[in-house]
Order: C-alpha cells, then sequence, then structure tokens
C-alpha cells in the first residue's frame, strides 16, 4: 500500500527519457534549468537502447543513425565523443529463394525473378503509366498509391506480403498519407520508386549508402546523455511509471508517479510529454472528454519481439539488413551487428538479430519464449544462415508501441487529440510516440531541442499545429 506521495519539484518535467527526452533534458539543463526526466523502464533511451548480453550487444532492431541536419549530426559526435563511426550500407531482400539488392537496382529488381515475372511487371507498368493521365484517381490507401504508380505486378510482388508481414494489415487499411509521410527502412517501396523514377527520389534517406553507429551500439547515445544531464546537475530517474498527469485552468499542474511502490508527485511551471500520446490522453486528470478518449483508443501500434542468436562463428553474413517479406519465414527482417561494429561480439563470435512483428497480446506476443527461439534457430538453419549447433546462447525482448499504425482514418483521431491537447498552455509533445509520428532518431533529437528552445525563449507552448505542417511537409 502507498502512504505519502512525496512532492518534488523541477524547472521542467519531462515524461519518458527516449532520446527526444533526453535531448530536451540535456538542452535545458545545459542552459542552466533544473529538469527531472522520468522513465518507466530500468534504463533510458528508450527505443533507442542496446542489450548487452554476456558480451554480445544488440539494439532493438539495428538503429543506423543518418540525418541531413548538421548541427544534430555534431551535437551527437560531440556527446559521443567521435566514437562513432561511418558504415557501409549493404541490404538485400530475400524472395523465393533469391537475393535482391536494396536499394533496387531496375534491372535486378525486374529481372531477379525470371523472365515471365519481367515481362509481367513492365507490361502492368506501362499499362498504368499509359492510363494514369486518363483517369481522375482516388487514392486513399497505400496499396491503391503503389498501384497507380507502379502496377499490380509490382505490387502484388514487393508490397502485399511485405505490408501484411510487418503492420499487420492489407495495403487497402494502410493510409497512403504514411507513405507521403516518410518511406522508411522497412518499405520495399522506396527501392520500387527509386528503381523506377531515379531522378525524382534521389534524395530519399532510406537510401543512403552509408550511415553513423556508435562502437557499442546505438545506446550509447541515450548513455551519454544522461551523464551530461546529471553532470547538469538534472536527473533521469528510471523505473518511475507515469501514471496520471493533473491539470487544471488549461494548465498542467502535476505528474503522478510510481517508483518501487512510492508515489511522487511532480510539479513545474514546464512539461514535456514523450509518452505515447493515446496514453497521455488516457492518464490526464480530470478525464478529456469522450470523443478524444475514443480518438485515443483509435491510434494504434504495432509491438517486436527481438530475437538475438549467439553463434560461435565469426560471420555469418556481409549484409546490414536482410528483409524477409515471404510469409512462411516467421520474422520480416535479420541483421548481424558485427557488421555494424565489429566490437557488438566477443572475438570470433558474432549474433543474428531477427525482428518478428505483431501485436501485444497476439499468439505471436504471448508464444513462449523458448518456442520463439526455436523457430527462429530453425528458420535461419533452413534458410541456410547457420548451422544449430552453432548456437551458443540466445536472448529474446519484447518491445511494446515500436512502430506508430498507420491505419486509414488514423490522422482525424491525432487531430481531434491535438486541437483537444493545444488548451494546455504549458505541455509540448515531442516524440515519435509522443507525436504519434513515423520518426527517425534526428527527428526524434530535433522535437526535443525545439522544446527546449520553446522552454528558454519563454514561449510556453509549442505550436502542436506548425509543428504537424512541419513535418507533412516531408521536412525531416
Ligand atoms: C525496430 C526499430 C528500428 C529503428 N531503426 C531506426 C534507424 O535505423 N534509424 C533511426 O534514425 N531511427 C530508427 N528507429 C526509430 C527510433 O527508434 C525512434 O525515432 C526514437 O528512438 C524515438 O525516440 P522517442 O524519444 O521519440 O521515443 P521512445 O524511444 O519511444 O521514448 C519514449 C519513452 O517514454 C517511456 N514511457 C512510455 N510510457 C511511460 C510511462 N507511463 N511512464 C514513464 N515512461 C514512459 C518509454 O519507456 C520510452 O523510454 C527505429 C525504431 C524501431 C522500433
Amino acid at each position: 500500500m502507498h502512504s505519502n506521495i512525496v512532492y518534488k519539484t523541477a524547472d521542467t518535467v519531462i515524461l519518458g527519457a527516449g532520446l527526444s527526452g533526453l535531448a530536451a533534458a540535456f538542452k535545458l539543463s545545459t542552459e542552466g534549468s533544473r529538469v527531472i526526466c522520468l522513465e518507466r523502464n530500468r534504463a533510458a533511451g528508450g527505443l533507442a537502447r542496446t542489450f548487452n548480453h554476456n558480451g554480445f550487444h544488440f539494439d532493438l532492431g539495428g538503429h543506423r543513425f543518418k540525418t541531413d541536419n548538421k548541427a544534430i549530426e555534431n551535437l551527437i559526435r560531440q556527446i559521443l565523443n567521435d566514437d562513432i563511426q561511418i558504415v557501409k550500407r549493404a541490404s538485400k531482400i530475400l524472395l523465393r529463394g533469391k537475393y535482391i539488392n536494396y536499394p533496387l537496382k531496375p534491372f535486378n529488381a525486374i529481372f531477379s525473378l525470371g523472365i515471365a515475372t519481367a515481362s509481367k511487371i513492365l507490361f502492368d507498368y506501362t499499362v498504368e503509366r499509359l492510363t494514369v493521365r486518363k483517369k481522375k484517381a482516388n487514392l486513399i490507401s497505400l496499396q491503391d498509391w503503389v498501384i497507380h504508380n507502379f502496377g499490380k505486378t509490382l505490387y502484388d510482388i514487393y508490397f502485399k506480403e511485405y505490408s501484411e508481414k510487418v503492420w499487420g494489415l492489407n495495403g487497402s487499411e494502410i493510409d497512403m498519407l504514411w507513405i507521403k509521410q516518410r518511406i522508411q527502412g522497412l518499405s520495399l517501396g522506396a527501392a520500387i520508386r527509386n528503381a523506377l523514377l531515379p531522378k525524382t527520389n534521389s534524395t530519399f534517406h532510406t537510401l543512403t549508402s552509408h550511415f553513423l553507429y556508435p562502437t557499442l551500439g546505438i545506446g550509447q547515445i541515450a548513455k551519454k546523455f544522461e551523464e551530461k544531464i546529471k553532470d547538469n546537475n538534472s536527473n533521469v530517474t528510471v523505473k518511475t511509471q507515469i501514471k496520471e498527469v493533473r491539470h487544471k485552468n488549461n494548465q498542467i499542474t502535476g505528474v503522478l508517479a510510481e517508483t518501487d511502490n512510492n508515489l511522487f508527485l511532480f510539479k513545474s511551471n514546464h512539461f514535456v510529454s514523450s509518452i505515447p500520446l493515446p496514453t497521455l490522453v488516457q492518464i490526464l486528470s480530470p478525464k478529456p472528454p469522450q470523443t478524444v478518449l475514443d480518438a485515443a483508443t483509435s491510434l494504434r501500434y504495432r509491438d517486436l519481439i527481438i530475437v538475438a542468436i549467439m553463434i560461435d562463428r565469426p560471420k555469418v553474413t556481409d549484409q546490414t539488413w536482410i528483409y524477409l517479406p515471404e510469409h512462411n519465414i516467421p520474422f520480416a527482417r535479420i541483421h548481424e551487428p558485427t557488421n555494424w561494429s565489429p566490437s557488438m561480439a566477443p572475438k570470433g563470435q558474432t549474433l543474428l538479430v531477427a525482428e518478428y512483428f505483431c501485436f501485444a497480446g497476439d499468439s505471436t506476443w504471448n508464444a513462449d519464449d523458448k518456442h520463439i527461439i526455436k523457430n527462429t534457430v530453425s528458420s535461419l538453419q533452413s534458410l541456410g544462415f547457420i548451422k544449430r549447433h552453432e548456437v551458443i546462447d540466445s536472448c529474446i525482448l519484447r518491445v511494446p508501441k515500436a512502430y506508430p499504425l498507420f491505419e486509414i482514418g488514423y490522422a482525424a483521431g491525432t487531430k481531434i487529440i491535438s486541437n483537444y491537447l493545444q488548451q494546455f498552455t504549458n505541455l509540448i509533445p515531442i516524440g515519435r510516440s509522443g507525436l504519434f509520428r513515423y520518426y527517425n532518431m534526428d527527428d526524434a533529437i530535433a522535437s526535443g531541442l525545439e522544446a527546449a528552445s520553446e522552454i528558454l525563449s519563454h514561449k510556453p507552448q509549442m505550436n502542436f499545429a506548425a509543428e504537424s505542417s512541419r513535418i507533412a511537409t516531408g521536412t525531416r
């Protein structure tokens, strides 16, 4: 049972210590503000953490750092003391037993699957291009958009199965805005588009050939941020679950949080929230109107299971990522962290990390760990990557709310919520989950830094709408 509530104050309270929350805390504390950053996990870093399992290091799905924003790149280099290296990207799609280059090269993409398929792709694509001007397209879904632009055969080969596997939805259920907002590392569409329309897509971020990666994994960024925040006399408080966000007269008045069965009420003039947008709405006290609560319930996330298989061999692949669209393979992507940085495993050994996409509570999420690991090893063996006797260890982690799910209609839900939240003059939502956006790490960091600047410039409220339009127009 809880006894008393302990009161704590700070200049700014930050909800969530992922990269967006940490970036905000870093900037504010560097400028002399006293900040408390609250995090429910046992370590800071959110989705951009790196785990160390008996000397084998792995991210929650490989995280490459890539940005167009020189100031953010310089900041990351500076906080890591330049302990970050340039890695060449080499990725393949494994489809119908063939390796296809990713990013796709036109000839390779079209002809890899045999001449009959190639003819069908080209025929379909030509028909689409010839008819495209005649018909007034009503494009709503990812499926509409891809078929409209590239033809049905390409959609069927490169999108349909993969979308179903990764998002758990048909292409007809995924909002076209998703593809417009950001075509990410998981999208084969970026590759196709680049292959067929190279001039218009030469700057797609997904297709860049090199990226930055810290020697001991992406989690080093969060670790260093945390160290600097503490050096600046501010706090990152882990194992602290935010339970309630209290408000009165258009102001957030306090955040109730629990650590080790003790309740704390954090009071401040400024609040920055990077916890999932639906969670924030659900824990507001008093409760928002039912329409806002319904909008929050309508926003869903895709969850992830990460399975690391440790192998007694120096190297298995020469790839950064391998994408596996087919349904008969249980995971959708693998990567070998030692290809990103050799320090990710003990000398002479390596590991493969498989990503299972699922919904928390479904049969995959609830499956027994041993069963998932056994399945992973069997699949890796039948795909020819490893032999069972080479496996020396394994580790499995469940990652809730890994990807915001852009179902048709999601934009209406986020609009209702953002309209409602704008009444609070001292609350700034930031980050990937916090804004329900397909943010990369640099976007998340940028949103945290922007929130800090707003607070430091004594403009307490970030204009949620203005922020939305910045992203919607495709700025990273
Ligand atoms: C598999 C995968 C691969 C990715 N690969 C890349 C990549 O290659 N390159 C790239 O740039 N980006 C990549 N990303 C995206 C990147 O991880 C995110 O953009 C970034 O980490 C988001 O940071 P954030 O602070 O906005 O959110 P989060 O990391 O989600 O932080 C939110 C924090 O809030 C905490 N929290 C939530 N609820 C509560 C509560 N009630 N109380 C207290 N704390 C709470 C969470 O525990 C979390 O730590 C990838 C993401 C995934 C899932």
